[in-house]
């Protein structure tokens, strides 16, 4: 961090605690300073206990977690995977590395998730083509649930397997049950700036204890069981160090605080941005779901006020406080250009409106006095 950054606020940056410091030393007193050891099947262990998954597998990244996820549903070259356009760049790439072409579906208005019905006509096209994608990326978008029963239903009726993209929502819950354990994948990330990190890393699991077997084998570059170097498949080096995995017991001790002081960040400024004109906050969660608040979102209505999302994120940067557009629909990204899509005028619209506000866990009440009377005198 440069020296006038010291009172910059960021978005989401890491908030490590004290425990962190102590496996990352046992692990290099141990000398298991490698891809393999004791934080990393603590890490995995952990990762089960919170999730209720039965097994878990971690890696260098999240994205690296959905290319073995989509390989093991099958992925492959010519095929189509389901996507959502309102998302990260990371949960589609994958189905590119594959070779298989993603068709990109609208979200809804309240959680900003895949819209099922959309899917729906997006599935019923498909068929009539007599053609049925490989495999359904399902996204919680900043931590919000989509709304799992009607999605998975949908999925269900056309034979279509879901991968959860929970990268963003670890912590969340759906009718009780954490989210990433609804899909026949999951996938989490623990980036710098996501809400518990090991400064780069992610994690898939799944109940298929050969699925999780294979993901492991795949990870270590798919090594056959002889003496010498012998590779019948294509392997990749994505497992995570034990010094990371170190760091991520040390987080994941946190989880439920993190999530509760996120959640609080979203009310409190709820209730000191209430009386901006035209300013909203956003998604909502669905019947029976409960998010960590990853970010802080908010939409400006052009209805109520003239100040664009762009005006007030260049205001905030004149107080040294970073925000962020939402994310920019793939379907408009260059490098998807030509891909099918359905729908698109919910997403795109919450584009052009919404703005993400700091939100890390480690953020004091003054902190978010800065932001609110910043936010308040952009208006
Ligand atoms: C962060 C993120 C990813 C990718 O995770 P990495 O660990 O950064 O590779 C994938 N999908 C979504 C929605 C994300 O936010």
């Amino acid at each position: 961090m440069r020296s006038q950054d010291y009172d910059r606020l960021y978005l989401s940056p890491p908030h490590l605690g004290r425990h962190e410091l102590n496996y990352l030393h046992k692990a290099i007193e141990d000398n298991w300073v490698a891809p393999a050891g004791p934080n990393l099947d603590g890490f995995e262990r952990d990762i089960c206990e919170f999730t209720g998954a039965r097994h878990c597998v971690a890696l260098t990244s999240g994205t690296a977690a959905i290319h073995l996820g989509l390989r093991l549903l099958g992925v492959g070259p010519g095929d189509e995977v389901m996507c959502p356009s309102f998302t990260f760049v990371a949960t589609a790439n994958p189905i590119a590395y594959l070779g298989a072409t993603p068709v990109f579906v609208d979200s809804e208005a309240d959680t900003w998730n895949l819209c099922p019905e959309r899917l729906r006509e997006a599935l019923q096209a498909r068929q009539q083509q007599g053609r049925r994608p490989k495999a359904l990326i399902l996204v919680h978008l900043y931590g919000m649930p989509a709304r799992l029963r009607e999605v998975l239903a949908v999925a269900e009726e056309f034979g279509v397997p879901v991968l959860e993209d929970a990268a963003e929502a670890l912590g969340s819950r759906y009718e009780g049950r954490p989210l990433g354990t609804f899909g026949a994948v999951g996938v989490f990330s623990f980036n710098g700036n996501k809400i518990l990190t090991t400064s780069g890393g992610g994690a898939l699991v799944t109940d298929n204890p050969q699925w999780a077997q294979k993901a492991r084998f795949w990870a270590t570059q798919a090594k056959d069981p002889a003496p010498y170097y012998q590779h019948s498949e294509l392997g990749y080096n994505y497992r995570l160090s034990n010094l990371l995995a170190g760091i991520g017991r040390g987080q994941m001790e946190l989880l439920e605080d993190r999530v509760k002081r996120r959640r609080a960040i979203y009310t409190w400024y709820q209730e000191h941005l209430r009386d901006v004109p035209g300013l909203r906050f956003g998604p909502a969660e669905p019947a029976g779901g409960h998010a960590n608040r990853w970010l802080t979102t908010i939409l400006l209505d052009p209805a109520e006020t003239t100040v664009t999302p762009e005006q007030l994120r260049q205001h905030l940067e004149t107080h040294n406080i970073e925000s962020r557009p939402l994310w920019k629909p793939l379907h408009l990204q260059p490098l998807f250009a030509g891909a099918p899509m359905f729908g698109g005028e919910v997403c795109a619209a919450l584009f052009a409106r919404g703005l993400c506000l700091p939100s890390g866990s480690a953020m004091t009440d003054s902190d978010l006095y800065r932001v609110a009377s910043a936010v308040t005198g952009a208006f």
